[in-house]
């Protein structure tokens, strides 16, 4: 579970918040689609996620982890449990698809027993499986972004993130990419895609958040379309089913936040790291409801603190994991 509690982020120097009180609650096994124009907050919003930034304001929990009691030497554990994608791949050029597979395990101290076990496994979800011994530079832009895929998923992470994954493909490849996305959301993974890809979203029909100006201006739970003015209007017409969705509306009269200058953007670079030993996960109850408002972020909040501190009382182990390879050995 992804949960933000009124989040806000303020890059040092800047008066304009980059996140507006955020609140979002993102269920285990959902696909949200986070859409926004280029400086509405999505890259901000992930760098959160990922710990690359801290909010200046409230609160994160992923996966039973509370990021206010995230010490430095857990994040690696942490991006080991979000998998991120990025739009121009990040591959290593002098690595065939096999080692750049195997490259992301290693550095990780899986075992070469192991490894050899995964990533043909992973090649294959990703069909991938006759390409292995092929070099990045030999590979279509679609190939290339399912290596990526590949590799963050070989370490099954419970939340995969994908950022722009589409941006640098056809429309052919982009559906194949959401496809494939599709496929690993239905083992169980958590999805979050950001784009600007309006025929995308529109296509795939799937939850859609709505950033502008740093604010969430919609939320449409189901169906949902690219809607950057989070016209309630448009939705009611256009969600699959016929059934009016949740909206969010928009923050009357929001006032344009000036644009400040972005930043590079530096991946998170996944780092070896000893067994972890640390971030218990609280047992969790699914919310009844997966509207995104203030107080049901506080309420599960709440509830997950509770958790957590009963939780505190037992041994610290770390989850065994459903595995992503249902016939693996
Ligand atoms: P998006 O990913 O939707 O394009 P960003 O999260 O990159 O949006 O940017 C949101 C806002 O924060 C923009 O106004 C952007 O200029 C600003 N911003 C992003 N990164 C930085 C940074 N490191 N320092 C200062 N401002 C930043």
């Amino acid at each position: 579970m992804i949960l933000l509690d009124n989040v806000s982020k303020y890059y040092p120097g800047y008066k304009t918040p980059a996140l507006d009180e955020i609140n979002l609650h993102i269920q285990p096994k959902e696909f949200v689609f986070l859409v926004g124009e280029s400086g509405a907050g999505k890259s901000t919003l992930i760098k959160m996620l990922t710990r690359e930034e801290k909010p200046s304001y409230g609160d994160i929990i992923v996966g039973g982890i509370d990021y206010k009691c995230l010490k430095k030497k857990h994040i690696p554990y942490l991006r080991r449990r979000i998998g991120v994608v990025f739009q121009d791949f990040k591959l290593l050029p002098n690595r065939t698809v096999y080692e750049n597979v195997a490259f992301a395990l290693e550095i990780v101290g899986v075992s070469g027993e192991e490894i050899k076990r995964t990533v043909p496994k992973v090649l294959e979800l990703v069909g991938l499986s006759e390409k292995a011994h092929e070099f990045p530079g030999k590979l279509s832009g679609g190939e290339r972004q399912r290596v990526a895929i590949a590799r963050s998923m070989a370490r099954q992470p419970k939340i995969l993130i994908a950022d722009e994954p589409t941006g640098n493909l056809d429309p052919e490849n982009s559906d194949g990419i959401i496809r494939l996305l599709e496929e690993i959301n239905n083992f169980g993974t958590t999805i979050l895609v950001t784009t600007h890809d309006v025929e995308v979203v529109n296509r795939h029909k799937k939850r859609v958040v709505t950033l502008n100006h740093g604010k969430i201006i919609g939320d449409q739970k189901q169906g949902g379309y690219y809607d950057l003015d989070g016209s309630r209007t448009r939705i009611t017409k256009r969600s699959l089913g016929g059934q009016p969705q949740a909206v969010r509306p928009a923050p009357a009269q929001a006032q344009p936040a000036p644009v400040v200058p972005k930043a590079p953007v530096a991946p998170p670079v996944p780092a070896p790291e000893p067994t972890p030993t640390v971030a218990p996960r609280a047992p969790m109850k699914p919310a009844a409801s997966t509207r995104t408002t203030k107080s049901s972020g506080s309420a599960v909040l709440e509830q997950m603190r509770r958790a957590k501190a009963s939780d505190a009382a037992k041994p610290k182990t770390v989850a065994k994991r459903r595995s992503l390879y249902p016939n693996a050995k």
